[in-house]
């Protein structure tokens, strides 16, 4: 697995992001921040949509670490503070 992730600047609000390519092989702009995961259990519905290292959406409920699964990203469209919705 290779990960050639670069950091950025964001446009509209000056922030620190990082560019994550996707398996559509898009460049996709997330906050820096590793959040850690883990997998909703069966019938319950993820509240966080992340980002993995490998560039695969993934939804999830976020975790204090103790029994995370995994770690992503949050998408930095999700939070950006200048972009119009
Ligand atoms: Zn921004």
């Amino acid at each position: 697995m290779s990960s050639s992730n670069s950091f950025g600047t964001c446009a509209y609000c000056g922030k620190q992001i990082m560019w994550i390519r996707t398996k559509a092989g898009k460049n996709m702009p997330v906050n820096p921040q590793m959040i850690n995961y883990r997998k909703p259990e069966n019938g319950k519905k993820a509240k966080e949509k992340l980002v993995t290292p490998q560039g695969e959406t993934i939804a999830v409920d976020r975790t204090d670490g103790m029994d995370a699964e995994g770690f992503g990203y949050i998408s930095h469209f999700a939070t950006c503070t200048k972009k119009r919705r």
